[in-house]
């Protein structure tokens, strides 16, 4: 539901009806425009109807809105949305890429990729320290360890850090250590951790889950922003359909669709969708060509050797390589 305001509104004249919004656990939210004032109400309006806004003086009329994400939706917040985490700019024309190793391995591992990829160019580095992995047997990362080693790369390069959250066990930890909180593919529908997460108002990176439609995405963005963030990166990350050839299938047109359903940044990990190096710098031109907000790359200086993710990861020479052509790709289309 969307109140307008009639002009010249101030916000002293709104209190009352505020007050009657609250008391009904909905959640306010101000959309200030050049010539109309309004406040969008996110939560479960079906308890309130126009009739009860009409003793309002200052209410000119109510809209219905008719999808369920309130928040993360454009009809609430027409603009693009800019975030600015520690300093760096994300969304509304400010291309971020992120890039790193799949998994913090050692500490002359994350030293050496963090200062490779900052040296190309990169806004933020990635590295999980705490990994989903499908077997139990595999290589699941170094915990606590990971997140200190991510810490002493940021020390080093000033480079933010996106890492994994997979349990509210560490909610502490990576609200005190963390740029940016990603939740996983696997997670995007842990709905009490999406709640969790969004209580810490940190920035929170949501990746599409494996077979999750872009609806389904940005309820999940709703139930981070519900819980209190507002800074939300969307991630498409390649779904699972009947093509074996890659490791899942990339869905380019997510960037487009979302960026009409929604103001919240859209990024794109060409690693995860492909599965494969020599395809992360095709696909990463496509995302950027298409009018994505960003990239997230996996970047190893051994690739051979990775402990998670290897065939998909590039050597800092290629991401140095993709970073110029990104490039050139947004100059074309500017
Ligand atoms: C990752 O980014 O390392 C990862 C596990 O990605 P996803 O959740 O998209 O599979
Ligand atoms: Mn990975």
């Amino acid at each position: 539901m969307i109140i307008i305001l009639k002009q010249g509104t101030r916000p002293e004249d709104t209190e009352n009806l505020r007050r009657l919004v609250t008391s009904h656990g909905i959640i306010i939210q101000d959309i200030v425009g050049e010539t109309t004032s309004m406040i969008g109400l996110a939560g479960d309006t079906s308890q309130l109807s126009e009739d009860d806004f009409v003793r309002f003086e200052c209410v000119e009329r109510i809209i219905r809105v008719k999808e369920s994400y309130k928040l993360a939706g454009r009809s609430f917040h027409p603009d693009d949305s800019v975030f600015d985490i520690a300093g760096r700019k994300v969304g509304g024309g400010n291309f971020a890429v992120i890039a790193g190793p799949c998994s913090v391995e050692t500490e002359e591992q994350i030293l050496s990729v963090a200062r490779d990829v900052a040296a190309a160019g990169a806004k933020f580095m990635r590295g999980g320290a705490f990994k989903p992995r499908t077997s139990p047997y595999a290589f699941s990362g170094l915990g606590l360890d990971g997140l200190e080693l991510l810490k002493l790369a940021r020390a080093k390069t000033g480079l933010p850090i996106v890492t994994e959250i997979m349990s509210s066990e560490y909610l502490e930890q990576f609200e005190a250590d963390v740029d940016v909180i990603q939740i996983g593919a696997r997670n995007m529908q842990n709905f009490t951790l999406l709640r969790q997460v969004g209580a810490l108002k940190k920035p929170v990176l949501l990746k599409r889950g494996l077979s999750s439609t872009l609806d389904e995405l940005l309820m999940a963005a709703e139930h981070v922003m519900a819980g209190g963030t507002r800074d939300v990166i969307l991630c498409e990350r390649g779904i699972r359909t009947f093509e074996t050839a890659t490791r899942n299938t990339l869905d380019l047109s997510a960037v487009p669709v979302l960026k009409q359903k929604t103001h919240l940044p859209i990024i794109i990990d060409p690693s995860h969708a492909t599965g494969y190096w020599h395809l992360v710098e095709p696909m990463a031109l496509a995302a950027t060509a298409c009018g994505a907000d960003g990239l997230i790359i996996e970047v190893h200086n051994h690739p051979e050797a990775a402990l998670c993710d290897g065939a998909q990861s590039v050597t800092p020479q290629v991401f140095k390589k993709i970073m110029g052509k990104v490039e050139k790709i947004r100059e074309a289309i500017a």
